[in-house]
């Protein structure tokens, strides 16, 4: 099969042809339709998170159908669509799992970065982590809930019942949440680097109520922010702008370091934390939900040869919603 292999970390991906793997007892063997691009992805590529498997297919929000199942696999039939996401597997057994926190997992393992994902025709998932695909998402505009929809929506919970909601990054994730956000009665306060005015125009498209650039204060207090940005001197400028009582949210894997800030500007109850990973309670919620906002994805189509092309797009910040891979 044709694949886009990650041989040394901050090396360019090579297209290259590897075996179909065949599936374990748990496992699915599907065709591979399409695969988002995700900031996570570019950490890995990047070298900025740790021992990834080597060589590696990356990618984690695969969307593709079933070919062949392992002998022990109880769900998805031949043909179906199903979704695999970043959590790929837990040992269901150590303290975390036991107390329903999997996405805390100390025995977890990733797909597209200890496992190999989705930049490939196919792609073999321990069908216990994967989802089905909800009907009426195309395979291009599923790919994205997948990651950007589900960590995305475990961060919106962490947010807790905020009212008035600011997102510090405007890009897949934020462009899914401002949806749901809005769509659960929340008014969201887009915040976007100095001078990007088309993610600011593309955010009160979704319906944020404001939208602007993060390093000015919005017109109003906050009750919560999400920082989805890997800028961490986003944290302390979010901790200015919300409200007593209220939530900064970490939603990415990997920032650069936070800046030290005074006392005064966490005083108040106001809380900081990390949202990691995902459990599979969050992928059912957030994919039962979704067609009910309805959540419409933006997606930016590039061909599986192209992931490199796709990769530096989103890292210069030129990507509008969510690059998806497409395959044939
Ligand atoms: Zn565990
Ligand atoms: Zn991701």
């Amino acid at each position: 099969m044709r694949a886009m292999t990650l041989e040394a970390p901050g090396e360019p991906l090579r297209a290259a042809e590897v075996p179909i793997r065949e599936p374990g007892p748990e496992q699915v063997l599907l065709q591979v339709r399409a695969c988002a691009v995700c900031r996570t992805d570019l950490h890995v590529v990047d070298g900025e998170l740790p021992d990834p498997k080597l060589p590696l297919i990356p990618g984690h929000q695969i969307v593709g159908a079933v070919v062949r199942s392992g002998a022990r696999v109880e769900r998805f039939i031949v043909g179906e669509r199903v979704g695999v996401p970043w959590l790929g597997f837990t040992d269901n057994s150590c303290h975390y799992c036991l107390t329903g926190r999997e996405n805390l997992c100390d025995n977890a393992r990733f797909t597209g970065y200890q496992l190999d994902g989705g930049y490939a025709e196919y792609a073999v998932a321990d069908y216990r982590f994967c989802f089905p695909i909800p009907e009426g998402y195309s395979d291009l505009q599923a790919a994205p809930l997948l990651c950007a929809g589900l960590i995305g929506y475990r961060s919106l919970r962490m947010a807790g019942d905020a009212e008035r909601l600011g997102l510090y990054g405007f890009g897949a994730a934020a462009h899914i949440i401002a949806q749901v956000a809005r769509y659960q009665g929340r008014k969201v306060f887009a915040f976007t680097s100095p001078r990007d005015t088309e993610a600011q125009r593309f955010a009160l498209e979704l319906g944020a109520v404001w939208a602007g650039d993060s390093t000015q204060p919005p017109p109003e207090e906050l009750d919560a922010a999400i920082i989805f940005a890997p800028v961490g001197a986003l944290v302390p400028a979010a901790l200015k702008v919300v409200a007593k009582g209220g939530a900064v949210v970490c939603a990415g894997i990997h920032m650069s370091a936070i800046p030290s800030f005074p006392y005064e500007i966490l005083w108040g109850e106001r809380s900081i934390r990390s949202v990691a990973n995902l459990t599979r309670q969050d992928g059912e919620e957030f994919l039962a939900l979704a067609p009910k906002v309805p959540v419409h994805t933006e997606i930016v189509p590039f061909p599986l040869e192209e992931a490199n092309e796709a990769l530096k797009a989103l890292r210069g910040g030129e990507i509008q919603g969510a690059a998806v891979l497409v395959l044939a």
